[in-house]
This record gives structure tokens, C-alpha cells and sequence, in this order.
């Protein structure tokens, strides 16, 4: 049986349905934490919803999306999401407070809105300990949507790596052109990694595969694959390379995509996400 010490916290401003949705959410989020650490992480965690007055996203490094709707919104916060990341050792990672754009369903029903934010507005480095991205934006397209930026942030703390670059996910009504797919901010491309770990960007910059097979650096590539996985792209198109003369395919990638040996296309975005309204 678990105790929880709710004493410290004021209860009278969460539903008994929201608490312990939290208090479960919470639980699940940290299968690998003893109990004592799950009682400070669940009494930080009703702090941090206790008189919480913006919509917060929370990533956990398990794979969970939490998007949390305080009973009260701060007028002045309607158009902002917070996010932040919990690590593996409980710590929480505030990541930043971003911008909104309600924008109608591209190619959906007239009625079906979607939230987008541009990466041009996240902070394009973070470090606390050993937990760290850096990205940049090699595209005009630079809108994800509401969930998927989750994604991307739980995949980037994943890997702690230095040099992601982000081809595009959508334009800022929900569209993606040149490409067809890239729409409402779900599917996004991202160039293959580097050996040298750079991280350049403008026209030609982008790892082919087929020109120079010895920079891709498959091992950390397979490892981003994987986390971009795990939150939530459960497909992928992309290239092979071969070891030893023996070729592989990059991991979730079943087969060679034309025009894919220059960049990662991610789609097929089912996290596991839940939403909860205080
Ligand atoms: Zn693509």
C-alpha cells in the first residue's frame, strides 16, 4: 500500500477525481523510483498544480504527455503553454512558456482547431546537469503543434544531444508546402547525424547518405530514432547504411524512401498522452 503525506498541500482547490488522477498519473510516470522517493515527487507535484493558473504540458521520461488545464486560467496566460520535463531522478525541468496559434484544421473539419508554436520562440540550448539539447531550425516551416513539441522535448532529453536540426514540420496556418504531409505540425524532417557532431545549417547542408556514407554516425542516429519513437512517431522514412559491406536500416525504418537519404521524416504521431482538467 502507498501513503501519501498530503498534508502540506491545500486540497480544497483540486477535484477528488483530479487528485487522484494526478496522484496515479504520478505513480505510473515512476516505476523505477523507490517510495520515498515517490512521496516527495507526488507532494512536489501537487505543489506544482496547487494555484497553477496556465495549461502545462508535462513530459516524463518514460514516454508520458500530460497536458494539465488548471481550474482557472490567468487571462493574460490564454494564449501560453508552459512546459516542462521530468528526468529520471524526479527533478523537474522548466523549459518555457510559449505562444499559441489557434489555427483552423488544415485540410480538416471547418470546426477542428489546432494549437501550433513555433520553434523559433523555444530556447534553442538547455543544460542542467547531464541533461541537455541543442537544436536549430533549418526551415521557414518551424510550427509543431501543442503535442508534438512535447514529443520533440521528451525525445531531445532522451539522447542530451548537441546537434539536432530541425528540416520543418508546418507553416504557421497549419500548411506545409513544399511537401504534402508535413500538415497541422505532426510529421517533421530532421537531418542525419554526424559523425563530427556538427550542427550546420542553410541550403546543402543536410548529411546525404549516398555521397558521404562514413559521417553518418549510426549509432547515435538509431538512438535519436528511437526516442523520436518513443515519444510518440511511430512511423518513419528514411535510408539504410551498411556495415562491413552488410546493409541496415536505420531503426523503425522498414525500407529505402525516395529522396529520404538526406533527411529523417518522422509521422504517425500517437503518444501517450493524457489530458487532465483540474
Ligand atoms: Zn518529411
Amino acid at each position: 500500500m502507498i501513503t501519501i503525506n498530503l498534508d502540506k498541500v491545500d486540497l480544497s482547490l483540486l477535484s477528488k477525481k483530479t487528485l487522484s488522477e494526478t496522484i496515479n498519473d504520478s505513480i505510473q510516470s515512476i516505476p523505477k523510483l523507490k517510495m520515498s522517493s515517490l512521496k516527495v515527487l507526488v507532494d512536489k507535484e501537487l505543489k506544482i498544480n496547487n494555484g497553477s493558473k496556465i495549461v502545462t504540458y508535462r513530459i516524463y521520461n518514460n514516454g508520458r504527455i500530460v497536458k494539465y488545464i488548471p481550474k482557472i486560467v490567468n487571462k493574460k496566460l490564454e494564449n501560453k503553454y508552459k512546459y516542462v520535463y521530468f528526468d529520471k531522478e524526479g527533478n523537474k525541468h522548466v523549459l518555457g512558456i510559449f505562444t499559441i496559434f489557434k489555427k483552423p484544421l488544415y485540410k480538416g473539419d471547418k470546426d477542428k482547431f489546432v494549437n501550433l508554436i513555433s520553434l523559433e520562440e523555444v530556447p534553442k540550448y538547455y543544460k542542467e546537469g547531464k541533461y541537455q539539447y541543442h537544436f536549430n531550425v533549418d526551415s521557414p516551416r518551424s510550427y509543431l503543434n501543442e503535442q508534438t513539441l512535447a514529443g520533440f522535448f521528451g525525445a531531445m532529453f532522451e539522447v542530451n544531444y548537441l546537434d539536432i536540426s530541425c528540416n520543418g514540420f508546418s507553416h504557421n496556418d497549419g500548411s506545409s508546402k513544399p511537401s504534402r504531409s508535413h500538415i497541422n505540425g505532426n510529421n517533421g524532417d530532421f537531418k542525419y547525424l554526424r559523425k563530427d557532431k556538427s550542427l550546420p545549417c542553410g541550403k546543402g547542408t543536410s548529411l546525404n547518405i549516398i555521397k558521404t556514407p562514413d559521417s553518418l554516425d549510426y549509432e547515435r542516429q538509431n538512438k535519436w530514432n528511437d526516442a523520436l519513437y518513443k515519444f510518440g512517431w511511430k512511423s518513419m522514412l528514411g535510408w539504410s547504411y551498411k556495415i562491413k559491406g552488410k546493409t541496415h536500416y536505420l531503426n523503425h525504418i522498414t525500407h529505402k524512401t525516395k529522396d529520404h537519404y538526406h533527411h529523417l521524416h518522422v509521422q504517425g504521431f500517437e503518444p501517450l498522452f493524457k489530458e487532465i482538467k483540474e
